[in-house]
């Protein structure tokens, strides 16, 4: 049977839009991360006038058919044309960055109402609050209810490299994304959807010896968890990327069971499957309250109505620290803002996720075909911010090119921002503070989607009886309190 495509560079037919708008996707950025629509090399150019008609067409208002964010640099450009630009004569920080369109309520009557009240509310669905509401539905706590601001996917969680790496310096790291790994390897059929695992391996390059010194304890510490982490010198790393430039750095470590994924399709798995058995997940339903009683939280104030519940989860990322001060408890959190990019999708040349320590610099190239990198900036100041820099684009393309020179002819499709949630020992705030039923899951840094699977597991085993790991005392909100209590993770990328 014929198909219509509406979204030639990514194949995205008619009936994939009707699909979403059925699954009660109305607004053009929801249905933009639904189908995929739109994110190929066109950015919509072609598409977005087809997909509007035929939302409107199904009943969609005006105002859900507001055009998405558009994203620079507006038509495929190589990496060797921006690796010209000066980065030290754009300016740093927020100044002259876009914002975020805002996003697009649907209209009245087209959202499922609120509950007047749940067993556990979970503020935030992006992965973290939506694997610890599937995990609690598998364990027979189906009373959840995830609250989001805004459509699934707008948080860091559909912002992110997909990079799950069981290479870590700390012996709990490490496990918790075995398991991640483990859990990333079977999600398809856990889970019903394809979320583009590619095993191709994480290969670290140290530059100098401090680096090279990390890298060897690392690897003492992964051969006690079984992995297969190996030392490599530049020339054996030349054999598993066959055209870095060997000058940049004097080590590597590889594991090639490390691996990335596409981010989109776990929280659509999740959400999906937790609603299965029972979750309640309300989109464009914002948080603006905590009411509470002696020590205890009794209801979530939302721009939408009032829940009453018997446990609250702030899982809001970037926003965590905001939420929690809505029940005037203060955490330590920076949101900060991280750019990414995207290539034009090419023949297979890279396996591993490659990583520049002491630089900020990634890039992998995803199941697709694309390249996909960021590199952290040492001078972005704090702040929840998600617009776009050329600034980026310079700084990426100037340290890409010069790792790898083959790169310079990769065309950058498109550019984007999230935020890391960070913590001041780059660890995660767990449990509850403040008051005995509210509890925090946040703070994962650059770091919180590959161990939302895990750490969901855990949460889940904790929050219905079945034993507390002993994480959730090591990282709680108190620890900021006692002296030397925060113990720093410090094997971080951006
Ligand atoms: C550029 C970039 C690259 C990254 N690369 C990786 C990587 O390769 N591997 C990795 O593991 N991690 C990576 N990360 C980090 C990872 O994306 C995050 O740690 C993870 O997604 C955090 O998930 P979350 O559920 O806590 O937050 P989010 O996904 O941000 O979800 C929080 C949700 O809370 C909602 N919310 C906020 N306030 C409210 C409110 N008042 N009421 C209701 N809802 C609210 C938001 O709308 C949002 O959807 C990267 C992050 C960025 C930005």
């Amino acid at each position: 049977m014929g198909k219509t495509l509406l979204c030639a560079c990514e194949d995205v037919s008619l009936e994939e839009v009707r699909r979403a708008f059925a699954a009660g996707h109305r607004d053009l950025e929801s249905v933009k991360r639904y189908t995929g629509f739109g994110t190929g090399p066109c950015q919509g150019k072609s598409c977005l006038a087809l997909v509007a008609r035929e939302l409107l067409r199904l009943g969609a208002t005006p105002g859900e058919i507001a055009p998405f964010t558009s994203r620079p640099p507006g038509q495929p450009t190589p990496l060797a044309a921006l690796a010209a630009l000066d980065p030290a004569t754009l300016p740093a920080g927020h100044q002259g960055v876009p914002p975020e369109a805002p996003p697009r309520r649907p209209g009245p009557g087209a959202l499922p109402p609120l509950p007047e009240r749940a067993d556990v509310v979970i503020i935030g669905g992006g992965i973290l609050g939506l694997s610890l509401a599937y995990e609690l539905a598998r364990r027979g706590r189906r009373d959840v209810l995830v609250l989001d601001q805004a459509y699934l996917n707008a948080g860091a969680s559909g912002r992110n490299g997909g990079g799950v790496r069981a290479q870590w310096s700390t012996s709990d790291m490490v496990t918790l994304a075995l398991r991640s790994l483990a859990l990333c390897r079977r999600f398809a059929v856990d889970l019903g959807i394809n979320v583009w695992f590619r095993p191709g391996g994480y290969l670290f390059l140290a530059p100098d010896g401090a680096q090279v010194a990390r890298l060897e304890r690392n690897a003492e510490l992964h051969a006690r968890h079984g992995m297969r982490t190996r030392l490599l010198s530049p020339e054996q790393a030349l054999e598993v990327v066959p055209h870095l430039d060997p000058s940049r750095f004097v080590a590597a470590s590889w594991n090639p069971d490390d691996g990335v994924v596409f981010p989109w399709p776990f929280l659509w798995g999740y959400a999906t499957q937790a609603e299965a058995m029972g979750v309640k997940v309300r989109t464009f339903s914002r948080v603006t309250g905590l009411r509470r009683s002696g020590d205890r939280l009794t209801h979530v104030e939302t721009d939408r109505g009032a829940v009453a519940c018997q446990l609250v989860v702030n899982a809001a990322g970037a926003w965590s620290k905001q939420v929690a001060a809505l029940a005037g408890v203060a955490t330590p959190n920076r949101p900060t803002r991280h750019e990414i990019l995207v290539g034009e999708p090419l023949e297979p040349f890279l396996d591993p996720l490659v990583s520049l320590l002491g630089t900020g610099l990634y890039f992998s190239q995803s199941q697709r075909g694309e390249l996909v990198g960021g590199m952290g900036d040492p001078d972005e100041p704090e702040g929840i911010v998600l617009g776009s820099s050329l600034r980026f684009l310079a700084r990426f393309a100037r340290a890409s090119t010069r790792l790898m020179p083959r790169l310079g002819g990769v065309k950058v499709v498109r550019q984007w921002a999230g935020c890391y949630d960070v913590t001041p020992d780059n660890n995660p705030i767990l449990g509850p503070a403040g008051y005995a039923n509210f509890h925090q899951l946040h703070g994962f840094v650059g770091h919180g989607f590959m161990m939302a699977p895990a750490m969901a597991e855990l949460y889940a085993d904790w929050l219905t009886g079945r034993g507390k790991h002993e994480l959730f005392d090591r990282f709680s909100l108190a620890r900021f309190a006692r002296p030397g209590a925060a113990v720093g993770e410090d094997f971080i990328i951006g």
